[in-house]
């Protein structure tokens, strides 16, 4: 199944660009206490209500839903406390009104934040405290020259901060991209720069996420593996070699271990999202919702795979590949459980071999939980028979990343090679063979 559909990919990338001024870091000290009195203000002010019990039809059954937590923190949103509460902030602001404003707004977000935390049992009914210095700026503070490459920021009226980035390292990645909200900080600027590009899908991959591995499904490829090895061993290396110096006492190597891990992570991630997405242009890339599945069933998560997930830099990941072409989330729920081809949900799971009970479809549990998440994207059932020929056919692909080196993504091929026929017209040398 192809998709010609467009999709609009919406890329963000943050740079920070050196400042020294005076007048920024005593902008942010106003800044800071203004917003933690905002703050102060709208806490005195949430009116805690009472939540009820509520009926829900769910999977054509009727379900009694009760919240987590009895009383529920309503903000104060109604427009004349807005107006006081502005009024109120203005009297204390030697600087442009617009600041004031951005105050509010930042309040208001880290305000609904902990709201939704604290619903979900994640923090404690205990009034936000701002401690990283920082200054989120607004769009009307701001005039950005596209030709010249340069930001100016109202600070008072008819005092301005400049910061440009005509020359940069990034200069160029960025050109004829829109500039968003700054953020200032003492002693630099960062700039979201924006692009909204149209792209033309061919094609869609479900990526299951492994510990040692991507494991991805395309109707038109096939299976795909992503071989994450490489970058599990340099991270167990490094594990040892902390450990050691953690023994030891030595801070400073600790520390030193800690960057160059980080580094050499990052750089991996890179390699894999552009090589990625250099082999597999104009296609959607669907992955499961990780953060999601952390933040909702944490409880219910399993100890191993949130230690897999610790250990592999799975949201990082997902996020880099996000920057250079279109992912969509899916939720993670039953895909490792479910048969795609009857919608069986199978309650224990052993064995290499996924055999599902009630229909028979047989596949290898690690190839499994790629189709249902493709399943769960497409919104079908009903995934051919194993032994049908138009899944016997399907390929499958193997693919790593050389963390050392230039060549940022290798072809190995499938060590039983049966067929050893190469796919032909795609300029890639791949090696397919028959999956199943
Ligand atoms: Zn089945």
């Amino acid at each position: 199944m192809r998709e010609n559909s467009l999709k609009t990919l919406e890329q963000v990338r943050m740079y920070s660009i050196p400042i020294s001024d005076h007048r920024v870091s005593e902008l942010i000290t106003w800044y800071l206490r203004t917003l933690q009195r905002a703050i102060d203000i709208i806490w005195e002010n949430i009116e805690w209500k009472y939540r009820f019990p509520r009926i829900e039809r769910r999977k054509r059954k009727q379900v009694v839903i009760i919240s987590y937590k009895l009383k529920a923190p309503e903000l104060p949103k109604d427009k004349s406390f807005k107006k006081k509460l502005r009024d109120e902030l203005l009297l204390d602001c030697p600087y442009a009104k617009h600041w004031v404003d951005a105050v509010i707004r930042t309040a208001y977000s880290i305000m609904k934040a902990w709201r939704k935390r604290y619903l979900k049992g994640r923090a404690r009914r205990i009034k936000p405290r701002v401690e990283k210095r920082f200054a989120r700026c607004k769009i009307t503070l701001m005039r950005v020259d596209y030709r010249e490459k340069r930001v100016r920021i109202t600070v008072k009226p008819g005092e301005h901060v400049e910061v440009s980035w005509s020359g940069k390292w990034f200069a160029k990645k960025v050109e004829d991209w829109r500039v968003g909200e700054v953020v200032l900080k003492d002693n630099r600027v960062l700039i979201p720069f924006k692009s909204t590009r149209i792209i033309k899908v061919r094609d869609v991959i479900a990526w299951d996420s492994n510990e040692l591995s991507l494991d991805g499904f395309s109707p038109r490829i096939g299976f795909i593996r992503v071989d994450l090895k490489p970058l599990q061993s340099m991270k167990i290396t490094y594990e040892r070699k902390k450990r050691i110096a953690q023994s030891k006492g030595l801070k400073n190597i600790y520390g030193k271990y800690v960057a160059r891990e980080r580094n050499r992570e990052r750089d991996f991630v890179n390699k894999l999202a552009s090589g990625l997405t250099r082999l597999f242009p104009n296609t959607i890339h669907v992955f499961e919702d990780l953060e999601k599945e952390e933040l909702v069933s944490r409880r219910k998560t399993l100890k191993s795979r949130r230690k897999r997930n610790a250990r592999t830099p799975w949201i990082n990941i997902q996020k880099k590949i996000s920057e250079k072409a279109v992912v969509v989330k899916v939720s993670s729920k039953n895909t490792s459980r479910t048969c795609p081809r009857c919608g069986y949900v199978v309650k224990t799971q052993v064995g290499r071999v996924y055999k599902c009970p009630k229909c028979g479809f047989e596949l290898d549990r690690q190839k499994l939980a790629s189709i249902n998440i493709y399943l769960k994207h497409s919104k079908m059932r009903g995934f051919p028979h194993s032994n049908d020929p138009e899944i016997s056919m399907m390929g499958e692909l193997w693919v790593g990343v050389t963390p050392s080196g230039w060549s940022p993504v290798t072809w190995i091929p499938m060590k039983r090679d049966p067929e050893g026929s190469e796919a032909k017209g795609r300029g890639l040398g791949i090696k397919q063979h028959q999956a199943l």
